[in-house]
């Protein structure tokens, strides 16, 4: 049988494929409100579907997926049922107790696709454990490898969360999933420009989507469609792909 999932093979099977391999994929992603049309698993599921279709594309010899982590940081949307969030401690030591198992069975690089940009903080931290602790270097993909064409495709300033960029992605996935007649009218506001996603000169700061946005909707989804979808995911899963042949041959 061949797969690429972890979670499928048997220990013997296991010790065989992370003998041959020196890269693993974690996806994480989150559990939270997308807004009255976009499921509460959006995050996850897109981080483990982009994992899954990247790996089929790998030529020569294919990294495993670990399980999806189905949760996240999510404070901000807490505002807003359905939502579970685990703290930026629990997420950092997850992933660093995940990196040093891998790391005690020869793993040495550990790319996580990131599907929740909520995420990143913690695991930016455990990059810098894990390397320091124990010589495991964490790659983390949070989007970047699909910036050029979201910039090119998006027309929306400020499209970070169940907006034009997320309502098409879902759409070319799971059409099904999307709650059409709930699609809202985008009504955000932010205290000061310097705030602003888009913003050149943006600053950090700690947000609530609630205080932003009574829909929890950042961006707009009236201006979403299937097909900007379609060419994000084609574009992502090549770029993905690429981007583990090039980890799988680097020395660390
Ligand atoms: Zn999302």
């Amino acid at each position: 049988m061949e797969t690429n999932l972890l979670g499928e093979l048997t220990s013997p099977e296991a010790e065989e494929r992370l003998r041959r391999t020196g890269l693993a994929i974690l996806p994480v992603g989150s559990l939270e409100q997308h807004g009255p049309h976009l499921p509460l698993d959006t995050d996850s599921w897109d981080a483990y579907h982009l994992s899954q279709e990247a790996v089929r594309l790998v030529k020569g010899e294919k990294p495993l997926i670990l399980p999806p982590i189905p949760y996240g940081v999510s404070y901000h949307h807490m505002g807003f049922a359905g939502t579970i969030s685990i703290s930026p401690p629990t997420l950092y030591n997850l992933i660093c107790e995940i990196g040093e198992s891998l790391r005690a069975q020869g793993i040495k690089k550990l790319l996580v696709v990131n599907g929740h940009g909520g995420n990143e903080p913690a695991l930016r931290a455990a990059a810098q454990s894990l390397k320091q602790k124990v010589g495991l270097v964490l790659f983390i993909e949070s989007g970047g490898l699909v910036a050029p064409l979201r910039e090119k495709l998006i027309t929306t300033r400020n499209d970070v969360h169940a907006g034009e960029y997320e309502t098409s992605t879902t759409l070319a996935n799971r059409e099904e999933m999307v709650r059409r007649e709930k699609i809202p009218q985008p009504e955000v506001k932010y205290p000061s420009p310097y705030l602003e996603f888009s913003s050149p000169q943006r600053v950090s700061w700690g947000f609530d989507v609630g205080e932003l946005s009574p829909q929890g909707v950042l961006g707009d989804p009236t201006k979403a469609s299937k097909e900007k979808g379609e060419e994000l995911w084609l574009s992502m899963i090549k770029a993905l792909a690429d981007l583990i042949e090039q980890l799988s041959s680097i020395e660390v």
